[in-house]
């Protein structure tokens, strides 16, 4: 019988066989950026390299255009690890979330544990997550069941630190659209009705009620159609808002709020109001598992990797990931990429996510999550523990009640 030790240095030896080539994969999803549910170029060389590594590969996963799925089955029944993938990009500013680098750490570690398969009991499933970014790819396949089989999940994201896990935003994308009446502005200003106006008094009342919220509490939006030319009264405008809190209740109030201030100002404007809150936009608060998290940590502390502490007042945004977790223990590291204080979503982590020292970095914590991947798949103990620490988290409300 072969020790987990012995499996996990021959896992780190079959991701460190594939580096050049993991790295390349990186370099060309990162030249190449493609947005939410247009990962189509992505999805392909992330599918063709698991096929090539010996993966079953189902494409369009769950019928999610750009989702899929490949598959490794170990030597007897036993519990089923997701090691999840993210790939899109953000419009105008390319991977300036890093998700390349999330791909290639997915697919390095799914490639250890598939080189030690042969020896454990349980499945591996390899599964690419589209449209993170806010289309919500995650969403899509927990609704669709893609995890239903799925004893837990795991990825790892780029950030300037690298931390075991810490918890994200529950949120929402939401579009509102006012219609109102042309005119001329300046002639028959007061035949019109003015669109525009339902937008910018939308602005005004959410910046009233901010004082009011509490402090974790987010609304952000951009204008996105404000009218044609100054000399007509706007017949259409429309902005595009994300609504997040710390946990899914709240969050559910604060959204019911701001979809008050938007009837609000149509009612002060006169003009009519149509609310579109996103079906995949509805992120949940992530609930990283702290003994897979523990596992994570102590792995990368292992290969010589430092990992700095979970603070009590992380900065978060929201992932897609917060679903998966709210379903069945899961965790979301972070894997220090760029310079401490580097804001995501920025030009500067665009560029740090191509850098030699991120892949460096990255395959370390690909190295750690195959090792946490191939401990829950031998320690039926750690397994119990991750499982009873979720229904913890049931019972204090963190984790949702059963759908
Ligand atoms: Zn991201
Ligand atoms: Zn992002």
């Amino acid at each position: 019988m072969t020790d987990s030790k012995t499996l996990g240095e021959r896992a780190v030896k079959a991701i460190d066989a594939k580096r050049a080539d993991l790295i390349k994969l990186s370099l060309s999803l990162h030249g190449e950026p493609e947005i939410g549910y247009q990962e189509h170029k992505s999805a392909a060389k992330l599918t063709d390299f698991l096929e090539a590594n010996g993966f079953a590969v189902q494409r369009k996963y769950k019928d999610v255009e750009t989702a899929y799925r490949g598959d490794a089955s170990g030597k007897a029944n036993g519990p089923t690890v997701a090691i999840l993938t993210e790939y899109d990009a953000l419009p105008d500013i390319g991977h300036a979330c890093g998700h390349n680098l999330i791909a290639m750490m997915g697919t390095g570690a799914a490639i250890g544990v598939r080189a030690v398969l042969d020896e454990l009991p349980g499945r591996l499933a390899a599964i690419g997550t589209p449209a993170e970014e806010g289309g919500g790819g995650k969403v899509a396949l927990v609704r669709a069941g893609g995890f239903a089989d799925v004893d837990v999940a795991m990825m790892c994201h780029p950030s300037s630190r690298t931390l075991a896990g810490r918890t994200s935003l529950a949120s929402n994308r939401v579009d509102i659209e006012f219609y109102g009446k042309a005119a001329h502005a300046a002639a028959q200003p007061d035949k019109g009705i003015n669109a525009l106006d339902g937008v910018i008094q939308t602005f005004n009342n959410v910046n009233a009620m901010r004082q009011q919220l509490r402090p974790e509490a987010r609304i952000h939006g951009i204008i996105t159609s404000g009218g044609s030319a100054a000399n007509i009264i706007p017949e259409y405008a429309m902005a595009k808002f994300s609504v997040r809190a710390l946990d899914r209740r709240y969050q559910q109030e604060v959204l019911k709020r701001f979809i008050a201030c938007a009837e609000g100002a149509a009612a002060a404007t006169g003009t009519k109001l149509k609310v579109t809150v996103h079906e995949n936009s509805g992120y949940e608060n992530m609930v990283p598992s702290q003994p897979l998290a523990d596992r994570w940590a102590a792995h990368m502390r292992a290969l010589g990797q430092a990992v700095q502490p979970t603070q009590d007042d992380e900065r978060m945004g929201s992932t897609d990931m917060g679903n998966v977790s709210q379903i069945l223990p899961a965790i979301h590291p972070y894997i220090g990429i760029a310079a401490d204080g580097t804001p995501g979503h920025s030009t500067a982590f665009r560029d740090a996510a191509a850098t030699p020292e991120a892949h460096e970095n990255a395959l370390f914590a690909a190295k750690a999550l195959a090792l946490v991947a191939i401990d829950a798949l031998t320690d039926s103990a750690l397994l119990k523990r991750a499982r009873a620490d979720f229904e913890d988290r049931r019972t204090q409300g963190v984790v949702k009640g059963k759908a």
